[in-house]
């Protein structure tokens, strides 16, 4: 089943928007979110599991910061949990359609 991404997701009551960048110089890394801008870039050119399992990391960053005040703020359990969620969503045959994203990579 394809999910269609939105170029604006809604956590708590902040509308992050959803871009595909290459994040400038950013060498290794697969997604990113600015709480400043709100927005969270996927990197485009990155394989489907990678770029999926990126998207729901960088979601649950940002309910770390809206609804537990970053109480966890850790990667040591944001990225297991992204992967168990992942790998979860992948077992069920959902994958993510990011191609409504517009790509603002310099
Ligand atoms: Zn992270």
């Amino acid at each position: 089943m394809n999910i269609k991404i939105p170029q604006e997701i809604k956590v708590g009551g902040h509308a992050f928007k959803v871009v595909l960048d290459n994040i400038g110089e950013g060498y290794g890394r697969r997604a990113d979110i600015d709480y400043k801008r709100l927005v969270i870039s996927i990197v485009p050119d990155k394989v489907y599991s990678v770029k999926n399992e990126g998207f729901i990391h960088e979601i649950l960053h940002a309910i770390d910061t809206v609804y537990l005040s970053r109480k966890i703020d850790s990667e040591d359990i944001i990225e297991p949990l992204a992967e168990g969620l992942w790998q979860v969503f992948e077992q069920l045959g959902i994958e993510f359609d990011f191609s409504g994203l517009e790509n603002t990579s310099r």
